[in-house]
């Protein structure tokens, strides 16, 4: 990968999903290449406004497009770089701050299967980041994980 295709890779992929690049050139410019330092930092595109580990595991969730774009896009109509807009946010005369959703803790994803997790069907889960809940239907025993973290146990039905 070099920058021209990395860049092309994500005007594409912003094609495809509906969703559009900041229109500051100079801006993208600089979010472009903090991206692909990264990839040869780290041999991925972590995010360049966040602070990478570099071990692919612990900053899974913040390989661009990162785990926070879509609930960012769909709650403030840009990601947290400003990389990703929505056309109602280029249209929006006020401009939201976009808070740091990342959890303090990055996400152990890799670890998440020997945790003891969902044991009743019915129980209500949110999301203490993006808002979103869910019922549980069939337990599987794992843990739920929404935005790169725990989702929080609401309500327990027997
Ligand atoms: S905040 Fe934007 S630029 Fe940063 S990783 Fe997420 S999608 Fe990419």
């Amino acid at each position: 990968m070099n920058p021209e295709t990395l860049k092309k890779a994500i005007k594409d992929r912003a094609k495809r999903e509906g969703y559009r690049l900041n229109p500051d050139e100079n801006f993208l410019e600089s979010i472009f290449e903090g991206l692909y330092k990264n990839v040869e930092r780290y041999g991925y595109p972590s995010c360049p406004c966040r602070l990478s580990a570099g071990i692919f595991e612990e900053d899974i969730d913040l390989v661009c497009p990162c785990l926070y774009r879509d609930p960012d896009l769909y709650h403030y109509g840009r990601c947290f770089c400003g990389l990703y807009m929505t056309e109602a946010y280029m249209n929006n005369k006020d401009k939201p701050v976009v808070p740091n959703r990342r959890p303090m803790e990055p996400a152990k994803i890799e670890k998440i299967g020997s945790r003891i997790g969902v044991k009743t069907v019915g129980a209500r889960y949110r999301c203490k980041s993006c808002g979103n809940e869910i019922t549980v239907d069939k337990v599987g025993g794992g843990v739920l994980i929404c935005c790169g973290q725990e989702m929080e146990l609401i309500k327990e039905d027997k």
